[in-house]
């Protein structure tokens, strides 16, 4: 179905259950489960970090989320690996007013949910390239990032599901390049410049959650805002069709509609709409 022709996910519309499986069942209430006052729900004035492969992959996997976060006066930095620049059929299209064009809707998404754009930190590797990148070089700039931010809660992609094995590139380098700045941004003999040049001192992520994940341990009901969710997934106008075969900048009612029922559908549990995420440490 149109609706779910995500360009950066095209290599999932079949394996679309897979990322917010299990679909049609709850999670098994864990005997041990997050207490309410350490719930996402429930987080405010905090600082968080979100990591995504290209502009999008956030607010397809947990813009509602984000938005509770945003509403609880959280601080959420977004940093995006790469400008997404490859992913149209149009053959007029160019890898430049692409970038462009998704750096706009990545904006205009990120301010549906309530992030301004100098929240946005765009890293600007090239779409399907990331693992191409010096990973040396790449993992010391997400370290510095985690050190100047000081994150309290990092959501990023899952390096432990199966699908990063023979998912899009992007989405598997970044998923285990970000769990392993953790390691580096808590060692300062990492990458010592951070603290003799900038004076960034050390920090431990206390607390990630991991979306794409196939093993969810968490899930956030999001159910009352599913809307904002539909506007910001829809921001993206390029990365759905008609307008990945010949780019325009509107989306129609139809792809609209088609896009608002497939994302219900792929995320509904138990009569609800949720965003899942394998949370670590567990609860
Ligand atoms: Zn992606």
């Amino acid at each position: 179905m149109r609706a779910i022709q995500l360009l950066c996910i095209a290599l999932l519309v079949s394996a679309l259950p897979a990322i917010a499986q299990p679909i049609n069942e709850p999670l098994v209430p864990n005997p041990t489960a997050v207490s309410d006052a350490d719930r996402i729900e429930n987080l405010k004035e905090k600082s968080v970090m979100v990591f995504t492969p290209h502009p999008d992959d956030e607010h397809f996997s947990m813009a509602g989320t984000l938005h509770k976060l945003v509403q609880n006066k959280n601080k959420v930095i977004v940093v995006i690996y790469t400008n997404d620049n490859k992913g149209s059929k149009d053959l007029e299209m160019t890898r430049e007013r692409l970038a462009q064009i998704r750096r706009a809707e990545e904006e205009a998404a990120s301010a549906a949910v309530g992030i301004p754009k100098e929240n946005l930190i765009w890293l600007g590797y090239e779409d399907g390239d990331l693992e191409y990148a010096d990973p040396y070089r790449l993992r010391g700039e997400l370290a510095r990032l985690i050190k100047k931010y000081r994150p309290d809660v990092i959501f990023s992609p899952d390096p432990g599901s199966k699908w990063t094995q023979w998912h899009k590139s992007d989405h598997r380098i970044a998923a285990y390049i970000t769990q392993d700045a953790f390691r580096a941004a808590e060692w300062h003999l990492y990458y010592p410049q951070h603290l003799l040049d900038e004076g960034l001192k050390p920090h431990a992520v206390p607390l990630a959650y991991f979306y794409y994940s196939q093993e969810p341990n968490y899930e956030v009901d999001i159910t009352d805002i599913y809307e904002i969710k539909v506007k910001a997934v829809a921001a993206h106008v390029s990365q759905f069709e008609p307008s990945i075969s010949k780019y325009t900048p509107d989306m129609p009612d139809f792809a609209l509609n088609e896009l608002r029922e497939g994302l219900k559908k792929a995320t509904q549990s138990n009569g609800r709409i949720v965003e899942r995420f394998r949370r670590q440490p567990e609860p």
